[in-house]
């Protein structure tokens, strides 16, 4: 007989069991029954296929240190090497000294000197300077090269030294050479960058908070600016942790020991950089307020300068390119920050910005999240389970700078901060406007002029924006050459002199008795600007440096073949277009410092009228009353874009029509305005506004990419299912070009949705619990607050994600009263409500992109036979349940089971009993095809998590793997249940 096989991981995380997989894991290595592949569905592949090939991360930490060997560094995780190595002597006659400037600060000096504090980082020997005070920061631009002659400076040595920094001078503000960012002085320094992660001990049910939680671990990476790997990599722990290969371990017993040690080994690393995730609202505050909590006095010294207390403090920002936002700053004085959370929320528009899935998008890996009340339960068991949370804290430190490497975060802001003149630590705190206002002055300096210091006080004023030709909607099979305006805004304003220095009213026109089309222009909203022969505007003129300093680093770019210094140049070629394109919105922005309208609604304008000229120009030129074989048409325009349709289906040929096209049509515009022609799509979906897919040519042999825009792909309010489906989709029509196929596929997937048979993964959507005051109901508000009245510490907190299905309701019942979490619908076998699903989540999107396929026949996909069939779970929880007698049916011929036709609590009637043996091999073999789906899931997790040897924790809501593995785990348990009634049976 039999034996039950053991359960699983439980699956709540509060009933933990150490060592409970061990039979399940067995199942795989002991070469159980070959499983039956079972479809994951499509995302659920894609995050295996992942996740197998992800190393753990212990495994990382060991390679790293093997690596290390060869450089024959002893001590483990670089525990010998914190300090910078000693300087020689410096004289200050014959050594001139040179550094790339980090942060410079205006202040008061001990005897009340006005002066400029500058600091940075030499080339040579990885030292910093102190540098004051200067009175004016002549051609300082953020992050440039300084040069020091010998001769030029003083030494300040021992106690009259008022930072940590190796060398600390004093010199005359003009005795220094500042070298513009250009050639030679583009390198970078190799700055040192930590990367830092801390773990608190919450409570149950309450997020940490710093009066009473402790700082249990703090995890620190250390790498120099060009290098790939972190030199020094520590842990410090409160209580005892396990050795951990290729880290250093330090533990104390006091948490206000442990938080000061952390202090001295930053006064001892001096890093130029510190990143992390979340760091600027979470780490630092915390540090600090726990600190203070601790009386640990000698703690809150965390920047350069010797007794100048770090401090947080609250700041607002608004911005129109990003919002309102509240955060906090814990500003170090001589170091640069960078939170890589707010760099994500800056610069990418993303499903969910935890580390877990920024990490799934941009390293295509997955990284376990333990809730903070399991990281509790880790820090009160043994050094082997603190070492477990060692482990997953390092990681956590070490992800931020990866993520750093393969965005090229730094070096972009790095060559932002060059060009645009602002100090690098402006660039996440400031909105945009600070750049162009930056860039303003130093001009208008340079040129004479002074600029009035005006309150952003704000308008209602509007004025019309950008056009848009209407599109004509539809699929083409024909190519579709797209041209660009290049620079359209900036181009315009150089154009046509469009600036504040230009800007002239009638009184002074008549005045002056200036000429129309001589001395000035009136631009098509009437508004009036000097001609640059008469006076050459601010604006235009950083326009032009800033077009041609892009033009000069893309040729660099080309011809350079070191990689490192590749990215700078794409760095500096990136910031030189983002600046040049945020002059035209600096001088629209009502709230900023110095709007003026008539400058940005002439520039929208000019727009306008020139997306129209190029459709006349364009549809005039090539018709076939002028010997071609087709009537163009341009079938859509939008802001700096026409698309045209030539009508050859000849690839070459419209290449070649689209080069003319733009070539004619650029001839009628005035200097530097210029038209473009970069690429076709073919095919092409264009379905409204905005909304478009197509294949993206540029050269005739193989199409670049599948592009798609304004289509349901990132929405984070969509489930994962419609961004499968809709990519799916597309790469069936437009790759494959195959319609039936695309249909047959969603028919496909819409059977299987009614049917019950989708992954939940790919149906839970989730939301940030922000705040507590939401006005309307809304789906995971309520969810939150029902899981508190059944759980009060498993619930949501605020500042969490909130994950949940929509379940089957009542009739009529609103979607954010059918919300659920998707643990206690697979734990209950809640019914989903697929119906939303489908007219609620997935109809919209699809109709979309197949309407202009199909046309009326679109809707066929949302109805007919594959729609009939639906399955509903049955619940083992809720109201009618309590009454419902639940009946157990033969498992051979599924008759209901009864007194007379079986023995209680069997698994067959007695006409099915023949065949018992049978019937249990079958239902043999499909538990063993579970239980080895279940320890292929687990396994999975396990590497993921960096150990195969312990319990898996993890309960990330934006990992696909997570929901499966629990869903795994609960048709495990199920198939046991079905497994036991053979206990019972007679053989
Ligand atoms: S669910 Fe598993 S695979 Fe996903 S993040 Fe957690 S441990 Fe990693």
């Amino acid at each position: 007989m039999p034996s039950a096989t053991k359960k699983g991981e439980p699956l709540e995380r509060t009933r933990y069991a150490p060592k409970a997989h061990a039979t399940l894991t067995d199942v795989e290595d002991g070469g159980g029954p070959a499983s039956k592949k079972r479809r994951l569905g499509n995302g659920a592949s894609f995050a295996s296929q992942a996740l197998q090939s992800q190393p753990s991360f212990t495994d990382v930490l060991e390679r790293l240190k093997k690596e290390e060997e060869t450089n024959a560094t002893e001590a483990e995780g670089g525990a010998d090497n914190w300090a910078r190595p000693e300087l020689s002597k410096i004289d200050p006659k014959r050594d001139t000294i040179i550094f790339q400037q980090i942060d410079v600060e205006e202040g008061v000096d001990g005897k009340g000197q006005f002066g400029i504090r500058m600091y940075g980082v030499t080339q040579a020997s990885f030292q910093d300077e102190d540098i004051k005070p200067f009175i004016e920061n002549l051609n300082v631009v953020g992050m440039n090269w300084i040069e020091v002659p010998a001769g030029q400076y003083r030494l300040i040595q021992g106690q009259s030294k008022r930072s940590n920094c190796q060398i600390e001078l004093h010199m005359r503000y003009d005795a220094f050479i500042s070298h513009p960012p250009e050639g030679a002085w583009q390198k970078i320094a190799p700055l040192r960058i930590l990367s830092f992660d801390i773990e608190c001990a919450g409570r149950k049910g309450i997020f940490p908070e710093a009066e009473k939680d402790p700082v249990i671990q703090i995890a620190s990476m250390v790498t120099r600016n060009g290098e790939d790997k972190p030199f020094i990599r520590n842990i410090f722990t409160l209580n005892t942790c396990s050795h951990i290969v290729g880290s250093q371990v330090l533990s104390f017993k006091e948490e206000g020991t442990m938080l000061e040690r952390w202090r001295d080994f930053i006064e001892e690393v001096d890093p130029d950089v510190v990143i992390g995730y979340n760091i600027s609202n979470f780490d630092f505050p915390y540090l600090m307020d726990r600190a203070k909590a601790l009386k640990a006095n000698r703690f809150p010294y965390l920047g350069r300068l010797r007794n100048v207390k770090t401090e947080v403090k609250n700041t607002h920002f608004s911005s129109r390119a990003y919002g309102q936002r509240d955060s906090k700053e814990t500003p170090l004085d001589g170091r640069l920050q960078m939170d890589l959370l707010q760099f994500m929320q800056r610069e990418h528009k993303l499903r969910s910005y935890t580390l877990n899935s920024v990490c799934a998008q941009f390293l295509g890996e997955q990284k376990e999240d333990v809730h903070h009340s399991v990281i509790t339960e880790l820090q009160n068991g043994t050094p082997e389970s603190r070492r477990r949370l060692a482990v997953y804290c390092l990681k956590d430190a070490y992800l931020p700078q990866r993520l750093m490497d393969k965005l090229m975060c730094f070096v972009n802001y790095t060559e932002m901060a060059r060009v645009t003149g602002v100090p690098f630590n402006y660039l996440l705190s400031r909105g945009q406007s600070i750049k162009v206002l930056s860039q303003l002055f130093r001009k208008a300096n340079s040129e004479g002029y002074v600029i009035p210091a005006l309150k952003g006080e704000g308008s209602d004023e509007a004025y019309e924006g950008a056009t848009v030709i209407e599109p004509s909607r539809g699929y083409y099979d024909r190519p579709i050459a797209t041209l660009d305006f290049s620079s359209l805004y900036p181009s315009i304003m150089m154009a046509h002199n469009l600036c504040y220095t230009t800007l002239l009213d009638k009184a002074t026109i008549d005045r002056l008795g200036l000429e129309k089309d001589v001395d000035y222009i009136q631009t098509p909203n009437n508004d009036f600007f000097a001609k640059s022969s008469r006076r050459k505007g601010l604006l235009p003129t950083i326009l032009e440096d800033l077009i041609s300093a892009r033009k000069r680093a893309k040729a660099d770019l080309k011809n350079e073949k070191d990689p490192f210094k590749k990215a700078v140049l794409d760095g500096r070629q990136l910031a030189l277009k983002i600046s040049a394109n945020s002059v035209y919105g600096f001088t629209g922005a009502t709230v900023g410092k110095l709007p003026c309208l008539a400058i940005s609604s002439s520039v929208t304008a000019y727009g306008r009228q020139m997306i129209e000229k190029t459709k006349q120009e364009v549809e005039a030129e090539y018709c076939m009353a002028n010997g071609h074989e087709f009537d163009a048409q341009v079938i859509y325009g939008d802001t700096d874009s026409v698309m045209v349709r030539f009508g050859p289906m000849d690839l070459a040929k419209v290449m070649a029509l689209g080069s003319e096209a733009a070539e004619l049509v650029t001839a009628k515009f005035i200097k530097p305005i210029k038209l473009e022609f970069e690429k076709v799509y073919w095919p092409y979906l264009l379905i409204s506004k905005k909304r478009y897919a197509g294949l993206y040519w540029t050269k005739l042999e193989k199409w670049d990419k599948m592009d798609s825009k304004g289509i349901e792909t990132v929405r984070r309010d969509n489930c994962r299912l419609v961004s499968t489906v809709i990519e799916t989709s597309l790469h069936k029509l437009l790759i494959d070009r195959d319609t039936k196929a695309a249909e047959s596929y969603v028919k496909q997937v819409i059977s299987d949705l009614l049917q019950n048979k989708i992954d939940m993964s790919q149906l839970v959507i989730t939301k940030a619990l922000a705040k507590t005051d939401y006005t309307g109901k809304q789906a995971h508000v309520e969810l939150a607050e029902r899981m508190k009245q059944r759980d009060a510490g498993s619930a949501p907190a605020l500042g969490d994600r909130v994950a949940y299905v929509i379940i089957k309701g009542i009739k009529g019942a609103a979607a954010y009263e059918k919300s659920e979490d998707p643990l206690y619908v697979l734990e209950n076998n809640i019914p989903i409500d697929t119906k939303y699903y489908l007219e609620n989540q997935l109809s919209k999107p699809l109709m979309r992109i197949f309407e202009p396929i199909l046309g009326e026949k679109a809707s066929s996909l949302l109805s007919g036979d594959h729609t009939r069939s639906i399955q509903i779970a049955t619940p083992t929880v809720g109201g009618l349940m309590k009454f419902a007698v639940k009946t157990v049916t033969c498992l051979g011929c599924k008759t209901t089971l009864r007194a007379n036709n079986s023995i209680p609590n069997g698994a067959v009637c007695n006409n099915c009993r023949p065949r018992i043996s049978e019937l249990y091999q079958k239902q043999i073999m499909n538990t063993s095809d579970l239980q080895v789906r279940f320890a292929r899931l687990w396994t999975q997790c396990q590497r993921c998590q960096g150990s195969l040897h312990q319990d898996v924790l993890c309960t990330s809501k934006d990992c696909p793997i997570f929901y499966m593995r629990k869903k795994a785990q609960k048709d495990v348990e199920d198939a046991n249940t079905v497994l036991e009634r053979f206990d019972e049976e007679i053989w």
